[in-house]
């Protein structure tokens, strides 16, 4: 299929949302805001109006928080073989209308169909994966010591917030959410407010699928708005949250009136090491994957390319020959592999970091401008950053576009100082085929994810989180679970143990 084919495609996926505008779903029903607040959601592909948004307010997210905690009870109270099969019903409705919903997330964000039509099917194993573990979220341990067994159980927290990001928003969406419904917790959803279609395909797939009225409630609108309501709500017992590290900061605060139980996923500043005796091909393969896919607005994007001095400037010459050969266009164009950033107001953060590059005397070694691409939107130039130090702001901050910064180490100590030195501690890359050295880095290296000899491939299994500023708990697995739920310990005695007695 091509461009014209599918531009025709997504003009019928979109029809709905420019007539009907996107409304909340509270308890089974799609409603207006209770003051009929609307916002208008762009395309960053041409800047042309998506749809009117109902922007919630703090009626709205009471409203959805009553809903959830009103179908709690018989939600928590589903056997986990019946949650199963449900959560593998959605998870098949989502295959069955991949096509729409990556269409709609491509024209929604900017990212590309070639990564997209994935980002669908990933959201489908995301509800698989904690379906299958349903049945056995409740299960605890038995412990025993002299004269006492004790048995651990678990149960679902309550209602819960999910707040997320407008990056691949449906794919990170079904990450929070399958498991709070496989634990066994009702959802108020809360999408970022940049790309907000896709969650409202999202919600009416799994009522389709029979998921029951109330279980899961979605509110749109502005953070300071609707999401701050959502985390200062009572009957809201856990924040899942997915977004910047300052936002994260404001939630605890927010949050901290109700004690609100808080899990993270935020920034980084994600280093891609490369040794001289590594596989260089490979390496440089990874580290342009990982940083200029997804239009480099990716939470664990190698953002910092840290190259042994000896090989520095052959491999940095590499890298910007192959950037500058990258595909730039329409997001629903197949052949496109950078498209528009999500947003004007991102574009100008982004293109602020080529300026500041150039004052702290770094070299734009390839892009460094704003490009331009059909319908006019926000397209950047993949670009690099050469002669830069660790202590630049371009080398610290996340700049969440297709920027790269690339720094010389001369020897493993140091590149093991650079990669520490940020505030964050979301994931690392190290290449090298010394086998010692990669043990011996990896368990320094302070990251909640660390790929070795490989660019970021998940393992749904695994613990995806982060360690100082980019995060607080782990997704994934059973560590889903623990935060969704509550552990009880009941004790028995097993022996008519001497009680203390205190009336002699
Ligand atoms: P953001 O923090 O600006 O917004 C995220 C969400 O929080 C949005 O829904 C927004 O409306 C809401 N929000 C904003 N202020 C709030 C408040 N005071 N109270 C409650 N909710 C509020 O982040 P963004 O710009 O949408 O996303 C990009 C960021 O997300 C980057 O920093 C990126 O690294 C991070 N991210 C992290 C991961 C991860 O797994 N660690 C994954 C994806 C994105």
């Amino acid at each position: 299929m091509g461009l014209e084919e599918n531009l025709k495609k997504a003009e019928v996926y979109l029809a709905r949302f420019k007539a009907d505008g996107v409304l909340h779903h509270i308890d089974g029903e799609a409603v207006a805001s209770a003051d009929g607040a609307t916002f208008e959601s762009l395309s960053p592909v041409d800047l042309k109006p998506l749809a009117q948004v109902a922007r919630g307010s703090a009626a709205d997210i009471d409203r959805a928080a009553r809903a959830a905690k009103a179908a709690f009870r018989d939600w928590a109270a589903m056997p986990g073989t019946t949650r199963k099969k449900l959560l593998h019903k959605i998870a098949d409705r989502i295959v069955e209308r991949a096509e729409e919903i990556a269409f709609v997330e491509c024209m929604d964000t900017g990212q590309a169909l070639k990564f997209m039509a994935k980002a669908a099917l990933r959201g489908a194993e995301n509800f698989r994966f904690f379906a299958d573990r349903a049945p056995e979220a409740r299960d605890g341990k038995t412990l025993h010591t002299t004269g006492q067994i004790n048995l651990t159980s678990r149960y679902p927290i309550g209602p819960v917030g999910v707040i997320t990001p407008w990056n691949t928003p449906f794919m990170l969406s079904t990450w929070k959410i399958a498991p709070a419904l496989a634990a066994g917790c009702t959802v108020v959803h809360k999408p970022a407010e940049f790309s907000p279609l896709t969650a409202k395909l999202l919600i009416e797939i799994a009522e389709e699928a029979g998921l029951p009225k109330g279980v899961w409630n979605l509110v749109n609108g502005l953070g300071e708005e609707a999401g701050k309501a959502l985390t200062e709500h009572p009957d809201i017992k856990a924040i899942g949250f997915v977004g910047e590290s300052r936002t994260g900061a404001m939630i605890m605060k927010q949050g901290a009136e109700t004690l609100k139980r808080v899990h993270f996923e935020l920034g980084g500043k994600n280093p891609v090491i490369v040794f001289a005796d590594a596989d260089l091909d490979r390496a440089a393969d990874a580290a342009i994957f990982m940083i200029y896919s997804l239009n480099g607005e990716r939470c664990t994007s190698s953002s910092r390319l840290l190259v042994e001095a000896s090989i520095y400037e052959d491999f940095t010459a590499r890298v910007a020959e192959r950037a500058k050969r990258i595909p730039i266009g329409h997001p629903l164009d197949p052949r496109t592999v950078l498209g528009p950033l999500v947003h004007p107001v991102h574009e100008k953060k982004v293109l602020a970091y080529m300026d500041i590059a150039r004052a702290e005397g770094a070299t734009i070694a390839t892009g460094g401008t704003r490009v331009e691409g059909p319908g006019g939107g926000p397209y950047v130039a993949p670009t690099l950053f050469t002669n830069a130090t660790n202590s630049m702001r371009i080398a610290q901050e996340e700049i969440f576009g297709p920027v790269l910064t690339a720094i010389p180490f001369k020897d493993e100590a140091e590149a093991l100082a650079l990669s520490n030195d940020t505030r964050y501690g979301l994931s690392g890359y190290l290449w090298t085929s010394d086998v010692t050295r990669a043990l011996r880095f990896t368990e320094a290296l302070d990251a909640g994810m660390i790929w070795v000899n490989s660019e970021n491939v998940r393992h749904l299994p695994t613990p995806f989180g982060g360690t100082r500023n980019s995060g607080i708990g782990r997704d994934g697995g059973d560590w889903s679970f623990d935060f969704y739920m509550e552990t009880k310990n009941v004790a028995f005695a097993t022996v008519p143990h001497p009680i203390t007695k205190l009336d002699h």
